[in-house]
């Protein structure tokens, strides 16, 4: 049976560089804070104010507004019908995996789409990939694997198949087509660079950014639990926290609350998604189009707050990161931590995730919270989520 491990993107090729553009870069002036101000200001009750200029009036903008009962229901905004209903019921686990690792082999997946993401100046190659599944079932923050053509030589000199790559699923159960029938992957492509100079290039990842619409490949899963939504998630507050494709499972997410007419809540997302994403420069930001289209429609259910690495600074100086947008809105982020209802996603690199949890016992240092027990807390009540690597 082939081992399963989660795709590393090992050092990125272009590691060296990255740092000298970063020295060449940080002196470039922070963009704008609009989303974290907006937000601030509606938690101190205050007016609406943007520097980007006012936001069409959506729904939640009225109901704000007390006038709710003076419209009808609130238009689907983004939402788009979908064509079956795909709710109720546990994730399913691994109907599909390679040996005895699923109910059956894997599947075939055809590619629909493909394409590359990013602007000019992208840090890595990224590819957007939609794929249909058959109607294999999956729920959002779930992976797929994929097995990549071709064999291996293993640690005892014996050739093996490929080893199955996991990679996070970044669309919902209804797919970008609303029908259930596909799925979206978005890839990065990894090449590094070895002692001597070599080039490496991943074996998936690659295989995977160079496929062609039409082509098929072989599947397994769905597998992953770490990363689910609880049943009343359309409810409730969700914070996720990303850096690079580590905003994969949480497209998923906000597909599934803005953009899909989930059966059963007429009404949509009733809760609040704050989304905060790490990426290198503006070129590097992943769904920009999409989550700017949330943030348009949705402004008093949605926030979305992006670090950029390379041509943002923090107070101190150095790269703008996700923990230095957290310990920005410090008080605000220690009063999500300690509500009862907040549900906390993180996805990306591990050294974000420690970093993200150094902040947050400073910042509850500095204000006598116990930002430890809160964490513990969450763990508990499955609330806090992890997939780093
Ligand atoms: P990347 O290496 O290009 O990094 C993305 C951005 O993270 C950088 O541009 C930078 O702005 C920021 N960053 C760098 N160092 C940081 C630090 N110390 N603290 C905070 N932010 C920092 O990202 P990538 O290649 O797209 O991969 C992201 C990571 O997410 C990988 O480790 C990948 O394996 C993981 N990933 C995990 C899952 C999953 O577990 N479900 C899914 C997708 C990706």
């Amino acid at each position: 049976m082939a081992a399963v491990a989660r795709a590393q993107p090992a050092r990125a090729a272009n590691a060296l560089s990255r740092r000298q553009a970063e020295r060449r870069q940080i002196a470039q002036p922070v963009r704008a804070l609009v989303g974290a101000a907006d937000f601030a200001a509606q938690a101190a009750g205050l007016a609406h104010t943007l520097a980007a200029g006012p936001l069409p009036l959506a729904a939640g903008g009225l109901a704000a507004a007390g006038l709710a009962s003076l419209v009808p229901p609130p238009p689907a905004g983004l939402r788009e019908p979908v064509s079956v209903s795909l709710e109720g019921g546990k994730a399913p686990l691994n109907t599909h995996g390679v040996g005895r690792g699923g109910k059956f082999p894997p599947f075939q997946g055809k590619v629909l789409a493909i394409e590359r993401m990013g602007g000019r100046d992208a840090e890595r190659d990224v590819s957007r990939i939609v794929i249909e599944t058959g109607g294999v079932l999956f729920h959002e923050g779930q992976s797929f694997g994929v097995v990549p053509p071709g064999t291996k030589i293993n640690s005892k000199g014996q050739e093996v198949p490929e080893t199955v790559r996991l990679y996070s699923i970044a669309s919902s159960r209804y797919g970008d087509r609303h029908d259930g029938k596909t799925c979206t992957l978005c890839v990065v492509r990894v090449v590094w660079h070895d002692e001597e100079g070599k080039v490496h290039r991943g074996v998936c990842s690659n295989y995977l950014c160079d496929l062609k619409v039409g082509d098929t490949i072989q599947m397994t899963g769905p597998s992953g639990t770490a990363m689910l939504l609880p049943d009343n998630h359309m409810q409730r507050r969700i914070v996720c926290v990303a850096t690079g494709t580590g905003i994969a499972p949480f497209r998923a997410f906000w597909r599934r609350l803005f953009f899909d007419q989930v059966p059963g809540h007429p009404h949509g997302y009733q809760g609040r998604f704050w989304l905060l994403a790490g990426f290198a420069n503006p070129d590097s930001e992943l769904f920009t189009k999409e989550l700017r289209s949330i943030e348009a429609a949705n402004p008093d259910h949605f926030r979305l707050d992006v670090a950029l690495s390379l041509t943002q600074t923090n107070q101190r100086g150095g790269p703008e990161y996700v923990q230095d947008r957290i310990e920005e809105s410090g008080e605000e982020f220690l009063a999500l931590l300690a509500s009862d209802d907040c549900l906390f996603y993180f996805c990306g690199l591990k050294r974000m995730y420690s970093s993200v949890v150094e902040v947050l016992e400073r910042l509850g240092e500095e204000r006598g919270v116990d930002t430890k027990a809160l964490i513990a807390k969450l763990k508990k009540e499955h609330r806090w989520h992890v997939e780093t690597a």
